[in-house]
């Protein structure tokens, strides 16, 4: 087996089972291990610490498949590992087969660089580490033998791909579709997801609660719904007897998505507006055409996929959060998010109180919002808490 040797003092993290290990800590590999090869990870005085997949060439030079000096990496693993996340799912959530959850989410559910979502009766994955790359087949067998999906799709096409040095790879894995539009229910709304086409494996997962609960606020209120994408948040306005709600993002596809999913569920399309609009741009045109609204939802992408990069982000929450506090009525709610790593709770807090004093806008924090709970967090992970939201409420 070849070893990872850290360097003096570098095993800190490891012991409170931080799961990567970062090139900066390593002092040396022992022997010629290639990306996804097993190592032994050892403290500078040869203490064992960890088993994990290496890569070499990247900044975490290694992920951590256990803590067990005895534990073998094999296909047997893999199966424990996907029936240990799939069972635990479904212990305490049950199972309903119309609608769409994640079984497997990454670090916090032992499987580094590993996301599978199902869709009704077909899984999507997602492979982003070079050790879940070495082990493609064995995933995919075991998620075939534990799921008895109609089809296992591929989306390995994330951007951090190339961090691994791993080649995006794309494409139906197992079974058969006749289109990847595969149709879900969420909380009993009817949703098309692209799982060839959709952002990440198709769809964002990690909303369905805060969705619920926002659209549970919507009665009666005239919602402004900003980065859309197919409708989520517009649905759960609609259902919930919103008197208007203007969705805007910049995919079109997406909107054209979200219109018929409006269609699809007998809703009210008297009562939607679509815009196709940058949303930096769309709000000031909002604001200076004297436009307010009752309800308005801010969900961007990731602005700061890590730290580093935190402070340019911070810059463009601040500019949307300010914008939304001036296009509420009195007594106005904003739901708004942030899915960057980068930026903690505290920090996005921070900007969002900012965000009020310089609109002038006295606000009450009513939730927080955290991911829906089929995305754990590991306690030894914190990355793994990259989704956090504040429903907010204007005197
Ligand atoms: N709220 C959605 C998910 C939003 S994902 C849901 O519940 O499903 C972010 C969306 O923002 C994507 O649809 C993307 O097309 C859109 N987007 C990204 N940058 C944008 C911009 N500057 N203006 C408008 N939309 C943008």
């Amino acid at each position: 087996m070849h070893k990872i040797i850290l360097k003096p003092g570098r095993e800190k993290s490891l012991l409170r089972r931080h799961p990567w290990v970062f090139s900066g800590a390593v002092a040396r590999i022992e022997g010629k291990a290639t990306a996804g090869d097993t190592v032994h990870v050892v403290a500078n005085d040869g203490r064992f610490l960890a088993i994990a997949a290496v890569n070499p060439d990247a900044n975490i030079s290694a992920r951590v498949w256990d803590w067990n000096e005895s534990t073998q990496i094999n296909t047997a693993f893999f199966h424990r590992r996907l029936n240990a996340a799939i069972g635990m799912r479904r212990a305490l959530f049950g199972r309903n087969p119309e609608e769409a959850e994640r079984l497997v989410h990454g670090e916090s559910d032992g499987l580094p660089g590993l996301i599978v979502d199902r869709y009704a009766d077909v899984v999507v994955l997602q492979i982003s580490s070079a050790g879940c790359h070495r082990w493609r087949e064995a995933i995919i067998e075991a998620l075939q033998q534990i799921t008895a999906a109609r089809a296992i799709y591929e989306r390995s096409d994330a951007d951090v791909l190339e961090l691994e040095g791993l080649t995006p790879r794309t494409g139906l894995a197992r079974g058969e579709l006749d289109t990847p539009v595969v149709e879900i229910r969420e909380s009993g709304i009817r949703m098309r997801v692209d799982v060839a086409k959709g952002h990440k494996t198709g769809f964002y997962l990690d909303q369905r609660d805060n969705r619920l609960q926002v659209g549970r606020l919507a009665a009666g209120r005239d919602v402004l719904n900003c980065f859309s994408y197919t409708g989520g948040f517009t649905l759960q306005a609609l259902v919930h007897g919103a008197a208007s709600v203007t969705s805007v993002d910049s995919s079109a596809d997406a909107l054209q998505l979200a219109r018929e999913h409006v269609r699809l569920n007998d809703l009210r399309e008297d009562r939607c507006e679509w815009v196709d609009a940058d949303v930096f741009l769309y709000l000031r045109k909002l604001r200076d055409q004297n436009r307010q609204f009752d309800l308005i939802v801010l969900d961007p992408p990731k602005f700061a996929p890590t730290a580093a990069t935190a402070e340019r982000a911070a810059r463009g929450y601040k500019d949307i959060n300010l914008l939304g506090f001036k296009l509420l009525r009195s007594g106005g709610l904003l739901a708004t998010f942030s899915c960057s790593g980068g930026v903690s709770a505290d920090l996005f807090r921070k900007i969002v109180a900012g965000a009020a004093l310089d609109a002038g806008a006295d606000a009450q924090v009513i939730v927080q919002f955290h991911s829906t709970p089929d995305h754990p967090v590991s306690l030894a992970f914190p990355e793994g808490e990259y989704l956090k939201g504040l429903l907010c409420r204007i005197n």
